[in-house]
Formats: structure tokens, C-alpha cells, sequence
């Protein structure tokens, strides 16, 4: 006879709620431990009043029916908005529309720009078009490439220094290709609302798809603890016992883990030997603090992300939320409500900075956007600390060595999701590993850790 499955879940963002789902359709009912007080993780929705905040600007996007059905499962028809992709770069006081087109580069910087940034654009292309491209190429690299000196300093370089946190010559450049569409010469791109162009959302942000996951949970009879973070996991024979903070001790056969992959090195006992604790060691985050300004004054901006590269102010890129959902503000409000990305390390001063001090950069920010005189409605702060696993080739091999050892140690311990995983995951990526891996409990030979390591998924939005 089967030993009795009772798998433990931690984290109840998009991978440790579609594990729990993708079990509950096999019949089994897990249990879900979240240090948080909400469900959805990084695509949650806090809220203050009639004010709803979408902590990233989180596009539906996916190329998976799997997903997609999980998606449509979980909220009906009427509570999806299909949004119409549009994003510009604010450079030198143009909003330029992204990705970016020959025409408007051509056209809308000024002539000598435009001429400028041919010149860069079509020289080391004469150049450089009978060499190979170096497979590890820097990110300054391939922007230059790309783009040409000229275009790729004034849109990309202050971009990424801003946003990543580091200089592009350290960067590597392979997720650039799946993020960063060329720039478009022969067609107009108009959008095209059945295609990549056009994502869906839910009416009331990221986090009510999450909370209906949830309730379905529940309904179910799936515990989600709340509030309960797990300090420690001890493998035991043949079973996993986890320590809350609250004290208490749960016990399972199995345990899919989406907190970081760091965290759970850091909390497994037995202790791991050496060198994977200090490989683990050396996985780190960047942070993003959200600030979400209610703008009193109605402002037409017809785009729903702007990336601001320039060094005249802090923020790296804004959310138009009501191009979103009108939704995430209160009904009739008539104003502009707006969404302020800080990118920064969890040992940053900005990270730790009061709310005066951040207030006094969003003020400045709002003065050098030209939108400070209008009175604010409502200002909500909201830190995620591990939004952005940092990835490059060195820590690609560690989280490989990291993997190899888990899966030889302990194959009933599956890392799950972005940060479970250390990997640049978008929510249907970080869903499929954990339905892959709900898989592979279930004994099916299929491999978790090959989600999304292909090149194909194009994300056209310069997503960080
Ligand atoms: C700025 C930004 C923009 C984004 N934009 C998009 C987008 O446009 N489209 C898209 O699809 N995706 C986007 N994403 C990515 C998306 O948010 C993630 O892919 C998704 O949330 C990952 O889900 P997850 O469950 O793996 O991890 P998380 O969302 O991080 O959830 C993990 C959960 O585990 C909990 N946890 C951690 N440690 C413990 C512990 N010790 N005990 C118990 N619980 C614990 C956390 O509190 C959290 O709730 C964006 C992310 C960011 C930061």
C-alpha cells in the first residue's frame, strides 16, 4: 500500500499556491506555511482603504495552456481587463514609446539626435557583420550591438545601472535577447490586441487571483497559516518536520519550498555540508520599494509603464495604474495614480530609509517629472525584499551545485518558483516549476528545473 501523502508547502505566492492546487487535483491535501500576512508573494495587491497597490506592474503573459487554465479557473470572465501593452522611455524630456521604433528615434529626439544614433546605429553593424557574436557577452556589449553606442547610452545604460545595480560591463547579457525586443524598422507597431501586445489582468490586481486561489484552497479544506514562518526543516528518516516561528512543529513526507533558495540552505538540518552553505551564501537579492502616489491633478498619460533612465531622478521606472485597472483607485476618483519603482539592495541606505527620507526622493523625483503641483490624494509604501534573484553565470553554477545536491540528498525537498529556485522567474514560470514538480512527487520523470531555460519567451516590456 502507498505511505500516506501529506506534503508540506512553504510560501503562498503563485508557486507554493499552484503546487498546492496542482495536489489537490491529484487527490491530496498539502499544508501551507507563509511568514507573510497575505497571499500572492511579489504578486500580491496590498491595499489601504479603496486604494489597491500592484507592487510590480504584474503583465498576465504566458505561452502555456496549463497556465492559462489555471488562470481562467480562478476568476471569471468579468473579473479579467484585457490591457493594451504600452510603454515609453522618459529621455531628455521625450516620452518615447518602447520597444522602440525607427521612426519615433528618427523623428522625436531632434534631427541631429536621430542622425547621431543612425551613425552608431549602422556602423559597427558594417563593421562587425561577418563576426560571431561572443556567446558571453556583456550586457554593454549587446546593447551596443544592438542599438549602437549612441542609442544604447541613452536609453539602456543609465536604465540598467539604475535598475540592476551594477555596471553593464558586469552584466551578462543573456537575458537581455528574452527581454529586450530590437528596435522596429519596417512595420508601424500598433497593438495588436490578440497578441503579445494586449495581456489580461485581474480588475483588482495580481493579488486577487491569488486571493481566489486561495479561497478555492480553503473551500477545499487546504490549511494556509499566515503569519508562520518557517525557521528551520529537519529531515528525519523518511519524513520532514518543520519548525515554525510560533513555536509549533509540523510534520509531513514532503516539503516544496518557494522561500529563498539561501534561506532553506541556511534552515535545513541535518546541516549541509560546507561548500553548498557557502555557495549558497553567496545568493543575493535586489529590493524594490513600490510608492504609490495618488496625483489629485488628471495628467494624459497614454502608457501604462514608463522607464526612466535618466540621472536627473531616483526612481527607475513608473506605473500608470489607472491604465491598468481603473479599479485599483476608488470608484469616480478622477485623478492620476501612479506607481514608483526604487530598485536597491536590502544593505542600502535606501532600503532602510524612513519614510520622511524616501518621501523627500519622491518629492524631488515628482518635482523633476513636472507633476508636483498637484496635491496627493494618498501615498502607499510597499518593500519587497527578494523581488530580483541576482543571477549570472557564476551563481548559475552554484544554484546547479545547489540543485545536484538537493536532488541526490533529499528528492523529497523540492525548491519551487522564483526565488525557491534563484531564478528570474515571471509568475507562469514559477507556477510550471511547481506543477513540474508536484509531478515529479507523483514519480513522473519530469524535470522542474527546465523551466524556462530557453530563449523563446519574448518579453517585449524591458522587465527587470
Ligand atoms: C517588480 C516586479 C515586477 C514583476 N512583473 C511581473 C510581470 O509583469 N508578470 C509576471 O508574470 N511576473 C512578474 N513578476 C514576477 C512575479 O512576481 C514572480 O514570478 C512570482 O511572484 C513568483 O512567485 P513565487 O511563489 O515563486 O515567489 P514569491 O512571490 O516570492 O512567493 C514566495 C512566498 O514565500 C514566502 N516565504 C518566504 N520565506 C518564507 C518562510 N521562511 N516561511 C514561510 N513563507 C516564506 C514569502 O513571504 C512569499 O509570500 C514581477 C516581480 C517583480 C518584483
Amino acid at each position: 500500500m502507498e505511505a500516506a501523502r501529506n506534503p508540506l508547502i512553504i510560501g503562498a505566492g503563485p508557486a507554493g499556491l499552484t503546487a498546492a492546487l496542482a495536489l489537490m487535483k491529484r487527490g491530496i491535501t498539502p499544508r501551507i506555511y507563509e511568514s507573510s500576512a497575505d497571499v500572492g508573494g511579489l504578486a500580491r495587491t496590498p491595499t489601504s482603504g479603496d486604494w489597491r497597490v500592484d507592487p510590480g506592474g504584474h503583465r498576465f503573459f504566458t505561452k502555456s495552456e496549463e497556465v492559462s487554465d489555471v488562470w481562467r479557473s480562478l476568476l471569471p470572465a468579468d473579473q479579467w481587463v484585457s490591457v493594451r501593452r504600452s510603454s515609453a522611455m522618459l529621455v531628455n524630456d521625450h516620452l518615447v514609446r518602447y520597444p522602440l521604433l525607427g521612426r519615433d528615434l528618427v523623428t522625436q529626439m531632434g534631427l541631429r539626435s536621430g542622425i547621431r544614433g543612425l551613425a552608431s546605429f549602422f556602423w559597427p553593424k558594417l563593421r562587425n557583420s561577418m563576426a560571431p557574436v561572443n556567446d558571453s557577452e556583456s550586457f554593454s556589449d549587446w546593447g551596443r550591438r544592438q542599438f549602437g553606442r549612441y542609442w544604447y547610452e541613452l536609453f539602456f545604460d543609465g536604465y540598467v545601472r539604475k535598475t540592476w545595480l551594477t555596471n553593464p560591463e558586469n552584466l551578462a547579457s543573456e537575458w537581455a535577447n528574452q527581454r529586450i525586443k530590437p528596435i522596429g524598422w519596417h512595420r508601424s507597431r500598433e497593438p495588436d490586441p490578440l497578441g503579445e501586445d494586449a495581456f489580461r489582468y485581474p480588475v483588482h490586481g495580481p493579488g486577487q487571483l491569488w486571493e481566489a486561489a486561495a479561497k478555492k484552497l480553503a473551500d477545499a479544506g487546504v490549511d494556509i497559516c499566515l503569519n508562520c514562518a518557517v525557521t528551520k526543516i529537519h529531515h528525519t528518516g523518511r519524513s520532514w518536520t518543520m519548525e515554525l516561528q510560533n513555536g509549533e512543529t509540523v510534520s509531513g513526507d514532503a516539503v516544496f519550498s518557494s522561500m529563498p533558495l539561501r534561506n532553506l540552505i541556511d534552515t535545513l538540518e541535518p546541516e549541509p555540508p560546507h561548500r553548498i552553505r557557502a555557495t549558497a551564501a553567496t545568493l543575493r537579492h535586489r529590493a524594490v520599494i513600490t510608492v504609490a502616489v495618488a496625483l489629485q491633478k488628471r495628467y494624459d498619460i497614454p502608457y501604462n509603464w514608463v522607464y526612466t533612465p535618466g540621472k536627473n531622478v531616483r526612481v527607475g521606472r513608473i506605473q500608470n495604474y489607472g491604465r491598468w485597472s481603473s479599479a485599483l483607485a476608488p470608484a469616480d476618483w478622477n485623478g492620476t495614480y501612479l506607481g514608483l519603482e526604487y530598485f536597491t539592495l536590502p544593505e542600502d541606505d535606501l532600503w532602510v530609509a524612513s519614510s520622511e527620507s524616501l518621501g523627500a526622493i519622491v518629492e524631488q523625483d515628482l518635482r523633476e517629472l513636472g507633476v508636483a503641483d498637484s496635491p496627493l490624494d494618498n501615498v502607499i509604501i510597499v518593500r519587497s525584499q527578494f523581488a530580483y534573484p541576482i543571477d549570472d553565470k557564476a551563481r548559475e553554477r552554484g544554484v546547479a551545485r545547489i540543485r545536484d545536491y538537493l536532488r541526490q540528498k533529499h528528492p523529497t525537498l523540492h525548491p519551487i518558483g522564483r526565488n525557491g529556485m534563484h531564478r528570474y522567474d515571471n509568475q507562469d514560470h514559477a507556477m510550471l516549476s511547481a506543477m513540474h514538480s508536484v509531478s515529479r512527487y507523483m514519480g513522473e520523470n519530469v524535470d522542474p528545473w527546465q523551466v524556462n531555460t530557453g530563449r523563446s519567451y519574448h518579453e517585449a516590456g524591458l522587465k527587470n
